[in-house]
């Protein structure tokens, strides 16, 4: 029996599921514009005390607000005027259920809170001294036996600097894969950055804006903050319009004005057939094109022949309505933005689609101008904070070429040219005895790419070092597990230099102390490497007392201390301006805004490997991703809820509950996550919602199960589900695209590829 099942959980092994009368999907999924947290003891006599945190359950770092009662956090909610939790000034700061949802992850009785080292093939419990002793010693041992260059560094959102640190500069490791670029939206990433727009510059100016494309993006359930959604609906009671482009009939999609319910994978078309209007009518930016462009020549060819009309039969949506959209965002610019992201980055050919959707930006010129596409800055962080320390910090990794660049057996992947490793080559690398072990921290890598490959290469691994809170198939097949405190139980300066947010003018800071002391033997980030720094020789390196104060070496160019900030959780700094290319220009090889990616050397090596144009270009689906056929006539999608981020979310029980209740359904018992399938596709299969059900793809058959729900939510021909799902945590079930995986990726980008050619069947007689 499992510890939730001792406390009163769930019995996990029958199913039902219950069908709810109309439980309000939309009011669930904008539940994150609500706070949380019941009060049972409101009426008590007991002192209160007030204390902040930041949310981190996914990396927005939305303040906020903890009720102590007794040493004991009872009420959580968010913090007024947050720049990622509210709308800006005079504004309420809310949080998502996935924030609301902390308190139960502090005292979940399922969390890791104790070292565990492998001993005669099992992991053991042990204490922190034998645990850094035992990993300092395999780590040596691994360095002299494989090199230290072979040890694969894993990061999630939340892995900091110090992190970094430790194992890049100290113990000298090159390789890293990490969430986002490779996970969630390659495309973009590569795409943006190479154009000028920078990799984290996602969001528009929605406060000031007139016209909102939100593309392939769900603002109203998947947002980055809360600040988001709220400063969409800011602009629509402004009267601005809300255009979604979404395959599906989304929460955001409901409250547009235009919904397009495009044919997935085919974005690249519907943003340049809506070019070829702007450059047919002549409704673009000239002074902006060319005076701040570079290779408008090659785009106009690029849409010379890409019609509405053409469009309309490659994507489904109607030529006019093409073409009043096109016209519509030409004409608002520059106070109109396109947000662009997850949902156009995570098919194989996402980086050519995401560079025609980016494309629109130059040519209506609305980079950096109120409402538009906005440059956001973050705060002047030291960016070495050693240097405070006067600590000559050593650069290990540097000085290691990464095997992908240095070993012909990666030569079939252009993406070497432009990024890092992926996560679907890493079972490759292990065969080829290039990674040999690795760290992960709070996450889960087995979710991004085939999650069997990547157990068989765990498996094949020397030694595997984890640092998490739950339980999932990594941790379990670890060789060494340190349990990390969560945020509440820590002090944290936010340092990966938050941009985006509801202050559209103001870089800005936020910091919380510790609200609990850590559960169990859980220690912060900074303690447990400071802690194998120490038994390594490395002690030097970590002069700081803790994480505050390395948090004030960080804050060197800032007139704000640690203490400081966390006493108000969050504090607005300087001023940034619009049109900041004005004086720098674009962070490009031209200097200028790029259509064309020509001049950036790796980029086009690429391109010419793959028989690919530089400029923008439409890349038909199937091209590298898989289309369906007789066999396997299903599209199989992952999609992504507010509910849920990564793994260190899906066992808490008020998102399985919010998850249940957005598809009417009250779920007391089933854990996992549902396969979504249309009704005519479901009635051909003898599919009822409730019903258990196996995927079959190419690369195999789904070990997993997942339960089916008919809907029209998901259209005919298509299937979906949760993103995540699936792999080994103590309460999950079911399965997604990477159960059934074969590599796929996007080979400009490396972006998993969430989309597989699939067939379902009913399961006998559960
Ligand atoms: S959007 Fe939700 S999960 Fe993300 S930081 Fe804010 S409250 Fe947390």
């Amino acid at each position: 029996m499992s510890e939730r099942e001792r406390s009163g959980g769930f019995d996990l092994t029958r199913r039902s599921v219950l069908q709810t009368a109309g439980a309000a999907a939309v009011a669930t999924s904008l539940g994150g514009c609500l706070s949380g947290g019941d009060d049972p003891a409101a009426e008590s006599d007991i002192a209160e005390e007030t204390a902040y945190g930041n949310c981190w359950m996914c990396h927005h770092a939305c303040g906020q607000q903890l009720t102590v009662r007794d040493g004991t956090a009872v009420d959580i909610t968010g913090v007024d005027e947050h720049p990622r939790g509210s709308a800006g000034p005079g504004t309420d700061g809310t949080l998502c259920p996935k924030g609301q949802s902390e308190l139960e992850k502090l005292y979940d009785p399922d969390r890791i809170t104790q070292p565990y080292i492998r001993e005669d093939g099992d992991l053991r419990e042990a204490d922190w001294d034998e645990a850094f002793e035992y990993a300092a010693r395999r780590l040596e041992e691994f360095d002299e036996e494989h090199g230290a260059e072979t040890f694969l560094d894993a990061t999630s959102w939340s892995t900091t600097n110090v992190h970094s640190y430790f194992w890049g500069n100290l113990y000298g490791t090159p390789e890293r894969i990490g969430r986002g670029r490779h996970v969630c939206f390659g495309g973009p990433h590569l795409s943006g950055n190479l154009m000028g727009l920078g990799t984290n510059m996602r969001f528009v100016d929605y406060q000031h804006s007139d016209y909102i494309i939100a593309w392939g993006r769900n603002v109203f359930e998947s947002f980055a903050g809360q600040w988001e959604p709220k400063g969409v609906l800011e602009a629509l009671d402004d009267g601005a319009t809300l255009v979604v482009v979404d395959p599906q009939h989304t929460p955001t999609a409901q409250k547009a004005d235009h919904w397009l319910p495009i044919e997935p994978r085919t974005d690249g078309a519907l943003a340049l057939a809506m070019g070829h209007v702007i450059v047919e009518e002549e409704l673009y930016d000239e002074a902006f094109v060319e005076e701040q462009t570079h290779g408008f020549d090659a785009y106009r060819e690029a849409v010379d022949d890409k019609t509405p009309e053409w469009a309309e039969d490659v994507t489904g949506i109607d030529a006019g309505l093409i073409r009043e959209i096109a016209i519509g965002f030409a004409e608002a610019a520059p106070a109109a933005g396109i947000a662009a992201w997850t949902g156009v980055g995570q098919y194989a050919e996402s980086q050519k689609a995401s560079q025609n959707i980016f494309a629109l930006h130059g040519l209506v010129g609305n980079i950096d101008r109120p409402g538009g596409f906005r440059m956001w800055q973050g705060p002047p962080l030291q960016p070495n904070p050693f240097e405070e320390r006067g600590i000559d910090l050593p650069t290990n990794a540097a000085e290691e070429t990464p095997a992908l660049r240095k070993y012909d057996e990666y030569d079939e992947y252009p993406f070497r040219h432009t990024t890092g490793i992926g996560h679907t080559v890493v079972p490759e690398m292990v065969d080829n005895g290039h990674i040999m072990g690795m760290v992960n921290h709070y996450d889960n890598p087995l979710t991004d790419g085939s999650t069997q490959a990547w157990l068989e290469a765990i498996e094949q691994m020397d030694l595997v070092i984890t640092i998490d809170a739950y339980w999932n198939e990594l941790t379990r097949n670890a060789d060494i597990v340190f349990p990390e405190a969560i945020q509440l139980e820590k002090d944290t300066l936010i340092d990966y230099a938050p941009s985006w947010s509801a202050y559209e003018d103001r870089t800005w800071l936020t910091a919380s102390r510790a609200v609990h002391e850590p559960m169990g033997e859980c220690k912060s980030g900074y303690e447990i490497y400071r802690g194998l720094a120490e038994e390594l020789g490395w002690g030097e390196y970590f002069p700081w007392e803790d994480e505050a104060e390395y948090s004030d070496d960080l804050l060197a160019n800032v007139d704000y201390t640690f203490d400081e900030i966390a006493d108000q959780n969050f504090v607005l700094l300087d001023e940034f301006e619009y049109e900041q290319w004005e004086d720098g220009g674009f962070p490009t090889a031209t200097g200028k805004f790029q259509f064309d990616l020509d001049e950036e050397g790796g980029y086009a090596q690429s391109a010419e490997e793959l028989g690919i144009d530089t400029a923008p270009e439409w890349i038909p689906p199937g091209t590298w991703g898989e289309e369906p056929d007789d066999e396997y006539p299903l599209h199989f999608y992952d999609t992504r809820s507010v509910f849920f981020s990564f793994g260190a979310d899906q066992p808490l029980e008020h998102l399985q509950e919010q998850y249940a209740r957005k598809h009417d359904l009250e779920n007391t018992e089933y854990r996992g996550n549902y396969l979504v399938i249309n009704p005519r596709d479901a009635e051909e299969r003898g599919i009822e919602t409730g019903d258990m059900v196996t995927v079959e793809a190419r690369a195999g058959e789904a070990d997993d199960e997942a339960m089916a729900y008919v809907s029209e939510r998901t259209r005919p021909g298509f299937v979906t589900a949760e993103f995540g799902f699936g792999t080994g945590n103590s309460h999950e079930e079911g399965m997604n695209t990477m159960t059934v995986h074969d590599m796929q990726h996007d080979p400009v980008s490396s972006q998993v590829d969430r989309h597989l050619a699939a067939e379902v069947r009913k399961n006998g007689g559960d």
